[in-house]
C-alpha cells in the first residue's frame, strides 16, 4: 500500500474528481475537498471501492484562513502531506465592460491566491520531510488569452509564475512545482462556458463548441481528464524529482500555433 497523502482541492466535481479517482486507484490516500453537498458520499465510496484512507473538507477557498486550515486538517488527519494539487477553480466570461468586480475578485482569489496560501500552509511539512509535490491545474489560457475572460487569463498566466518561483525555492528540498494546462476538458465548468458563451457570442450551443471553444485546439476533442490524471501521476513519483518549474500543455496542440 502506497504511504502517501495527497489533497486535491476542487476534488468532488469534475477534473480534480478523476484526478482523486486515478490516486486512489494507485493507494494513495485522498484528501478530497470542493463545495459538492455529496462531497462526503463521492469520498467515502471512492475510499471503499480502492481501500485507500480518505477525508473530506468543503472549505471556501475564498478566505485564505481556510485554505490554512484545509492544509492543516489534512497534516491532521493523515499525518502526512506529500502531494498538494491547487485544482479548483471557477469561470465567468463577459466583455471588460460589464465585467463585474466581484467576480474578478472570486476569480483571482480561488483560481490563484489559493493556490499561494495552500502551498504555502504545505510547505513546512514538505520541506521537513525532504519530499512534495505541487501540481497546479492551470490551463492553456495560462499561455494563451481568449477574449471575454480577462480574470480567468489573468489568474492562470499567475499560477504559471508562482509556479516557477516554488520551483526555484523548492529546489533544495525535493519539492517540486509544475503546472498541466488543458485545453477544453467537458466538466460542469465547461458545460456552464458554453451557455455563457453562446450568450457573448450571440450563437447557439453547438455552434459555440464547434466555431469557438474547439476551434483553436488542432485536435478536435475536448481532452479527456484521464490524459490529466496520468501527467499528475507522473508529477507524483519519487523519480519526478528533476521535472519542475514547467507548465505541460495538455491542449490539443492549441498552443503549438
Ligand atoms: P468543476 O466546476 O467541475 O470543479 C471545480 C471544483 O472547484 C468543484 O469541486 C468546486 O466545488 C470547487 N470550487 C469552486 N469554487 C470553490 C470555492 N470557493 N471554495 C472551494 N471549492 C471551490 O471544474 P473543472 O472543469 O473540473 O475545473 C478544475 C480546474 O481545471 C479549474 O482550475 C479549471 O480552471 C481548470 N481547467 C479546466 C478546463 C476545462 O475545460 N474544464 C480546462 C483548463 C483548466
Amino acid at each position: 500500500m502506497m504511504n502517501k497523502t495527497v489533497l486535491i482541492t476542487g476534488s468532488t466535481s469534475g477534473i480534480g474528481l478523476a484526478l482523486a479517482k486515478q490516486f486512489a486507484k494507485e493507494g494513495y490516500q485522498i484528501m478530497f475537498h470542493g463545495l459538492e453537498s455529496n462531497g462526503n458520499e463521492i469520498a467515502k465510496a471512492i475510499g471503499e471501492k480502492y481501500e485507500v484512507k480518505v477525508a473530506f473538507s468543503k472549505a471556501n477557498l475564498l478566505k485564505s484562513d481556510a485554505v490554512e486550515d484545509l492544509v492543516a486538517e489534512t497534516i491532521n488527519s493523515f499525518g502526512k502531506l506529500h502531494i498538494l494539487v491547487n485544482n479548483a477553480g471557477i469561470q465567468y466570461v463577459s466583455p471588460i465592460e460589464d465585467f463585474p468586480n466581484s467576480k474578478y475578485e472570486d476569480i483571482i482569489a480561488i483560481n490563484m491566491n489559493a493556490a499561494f496560501y495552500a502551498s504555502k500552509a504545505a510547505w513546512k511539512q514538505m520541506k521537513s520531510q525532504k519530499f512534495g509535490r505541487i501540481i497546479n491545474i492551470s490551463s492553456v489560457h495560462g499561455l494563451r488569452a481568449s477574449e471575454f475572460k480577462s480574470a480567468y487569463v489573468a489568474a492562470k498566466h499567475g499560477v504559471i509564475g508562482m509556479t516557477k518561483v516554488l520551483a526555484l525555492e523548492g529546489a533544495p528540498f525535493n519539492i517540486t512545482c509544475n503546472a498541466i494546462c488543458p485545453g477544453y476538458v467537458k466538466t460542469p465548468l465547461v458545460e456552464g462556458q458554453i451557455k455563457d458563451q453562446a450568450k457573448a457570442h450571440h450563437m447557439t450551443e453547438v455552434e459555440v463548441i464547434e466555431k469557438v471553444m474547439l476551434k483553436k485546439q488542432a485536435v478536435k476533442q475536448f481532452v479527456p481528464v484521464d490524459t490529466i490524471a496520468d501527467m499528475a501521476l507522473l508529477l507524483a513519483k519519487e523519480t519526478s524529482s528533476t521535472i519542475t518549474g514547467t507548465s505541460f500543455a495538455l491542449d490539443g496542440g492549441w498552443s503549438a500555433q
